[in-house]
């Protein structure tokens, strides 16, 4: 589905009394989603990310502009009608509930227009195809232990996450009691034989009623189309709805655990589980790894990738961690003060930043800043000329940045000197900390091969040129040279 938000505005009125001035919390944002796409809204604090967010979703209004889902104008449909699932960063679980009904809690009383399908029918017909597999379900019974005996509980959430089932099914595949049968095919036959009376029984029951259904169980109407109700869903259909989001998170061993046994990481995925549940066109995510220790923030963003890659389904992703929106992102849209400062892909814009804001946004070690000036055609720092191209045609004041991997030892005409203070070297790499007159920062920081060789004091760099960028002191857009 794809998300299209056209002169997103949203301002919260201040407070005369409490001079409180209005807060544009959403400028004018102008974004483009595409079906499938994974998208990050990034950006520092305060910078209306999450307010983005949620006008998507329906909890914020706006005060201008338009969401569109696909076709559709969605501005001021009601959360419920818009068909997205959220997951915010304090995963908002239910303590008292099971993991299991967590997950599940969506689907009670959710009113579907769904084809119907005569249930029994399917279930005989299920239970007759997976008793192909008598001796892999022996197996997995008798691998089922707990304390070295046959658990009952183990070995259904194995035969559920072997055959892709239901409770109700792999439940009855348990009770047959396959792995204790003296003759196994005969029991299986047996139990088939009776499946298949079963099936007959049903069959002439749907056809005294008049009622036909086709190959795969569902009811057809005089007219040989799928009967369409608007309903709740069934016990069973809850079931394989939980099973399914529960296997995509890889959650189905704790299923029957309560959400304060399980870690953050895993609260998390049953909080992604139950956002998914519904199976939503959009889903939505407000920083839903910030309550994680480092290690599994990584573990647990590679996670969201591959359920989303997997589902396909068309994500928005609020963080201000860079580092989190570089790596899962298809397209990353940085923000400041409400407004979009740039969309891109991120490795585009970390090589191609249209503005300092975004330059110092990405990159870790931070790119370095300096107070240049362009004279003749000549960059300067200090008193050295560090470039010059015939494109920079007007004298004036600028911004110079340099990615710390963007420096070489001298060659060349145009070098320039730091004092470095402090040499680290870390295997491929070494980097120096250093000074320079013209930095904006502190310390100038650089990251070279670790077989240069460097002391303390003043060293001349020349500058590998598609690492650095020129920016106007007034506006900080980017000058191309
Ligand atoms: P963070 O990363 O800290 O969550 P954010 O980028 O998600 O920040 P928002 O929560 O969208 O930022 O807030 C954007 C701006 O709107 C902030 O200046 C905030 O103070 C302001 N704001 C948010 N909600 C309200 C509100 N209900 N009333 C007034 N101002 C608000």
């Amino acid at each position: 589905m794809e998300i299209t938000l056209k002169h997103l505005t949203k301002a919260f009125p201040g407070d005369a009394k409490k001079n409180m001035p209005d807060t544009i919390a959403v400028n004018d944002l102008n974004i483009q989603v595409k079906d499938g796409e994974l998208i990050g809204l990034l950006g520092p604090s305060g910078c209306g990310k999450s307010t983005t967010l949620y006008m998507i979703a329906g909890l914020k209004q706006p005060t201008d502009g338009e969401i569109w889902f696909g076709d559709e104008e969605v501005t001021h449909l009601s959360p419920e009608k818009r068909g997205i699932g959220l997951v915010f960063q304090n995963y908002a679980l239910y303590p008292h509930l099971t993991v299991y009904d967590n997950v599940a809690f969506p689907l009670t009383n959710l009113k579907v227009l769904t084809e119907e399908k005569c249930h029994k029918l399917i279930a005989v017909r299920h239970k007759r195809e997976l008793l192909s597999h008598a001796e892999e379900i022996v197996d997995i019974i008798k691998h089922a232990l707990y304390k070295n005996k046959i658990s009952k509980e183990l070995a259904i959430q194995k035969l559920i996450a072997k055959f892709k089932t239901i409770t109700s099914i792999a439940s009855y595949l348990f009770k047959l009691k396959l792995h204790t049968a003296k003759d196994l095919q005969a029991t299986v036959d047996k139990e088939i034989e009776s499946l298949n009376a079963q099936e007959q029984k049903i069959l002439d029951s749907l056809a005294k009623k008049n009622k036909k259904v086709d190959e795969e169980g569902f009811l057809l109407d005089e007219n040989g189309q799928r009967i369409q109700v608007k309903r709740t869903l069934r016990k069973d259909e809850i079931d394989a709805l939980v099973q399914e989001a529960s296997r995509l998170v890889m959650i189905s061993e704790y299923l029957a655990r309560k959400p304060s046994e399980l870690s953050g990481g895993q609260q998390q995925r049953v909080a992604i589980a139950r956002a998914l549940v519904k199976k939503p066109k959009v889903l939505l995510l407000d920083e839903p790894l910030s309550n994680l220790d480092a290690r599994l923030r990584i573990q647990t963003r590679e996670e969201i990738r591959r359920i989303q890659q997997e589902t396909k389904i068309t994500t928005v992703f609020v963080t201000h961690d860079q580092d989190e929106a570089m790596s899962i992102c298809d397209d990353i849209v940085v923000m400041k003060d409400g407004v979009e400062m740039q969309k891109d892909h991120p490795q585009a814009m970390y090589d191609n930043p249209k503005n300092l804001f975004v330059a110092k946004f990405l990159g870790v070690p931070p790119i370095n800043v300096f107070e240049g000036k362009i004279k003749d055609h000549k960059v300067y720092l200090g008193t050295e000329c560090i470039l010059e191209s015939e494109k920079l045609t007007e004298d004036k004041d600028i911004y110079v940045a340099i990615r710390p991997e963007g420096f070489l030892p001298a060659n060349g005409k145009n070098v320039f000197t730091i004092n470095v203070k402090e040499i680290i070297t870390q295997g491929r790499d070494k980097s120096l900390i250093a000074e320079h007159g013209s930095m904006t920062g502190e310390q100038v920081k650089v990251i070279i091969d670790s077989d240069v060789k460097v002391d303390v004091g003043p060293f001349a760099l020349s500058l590998r040129l598609n690492k650095v960028f020129l920016f106007d002191h007034e506006s900080e857009e980017r000058i191309e040279f």
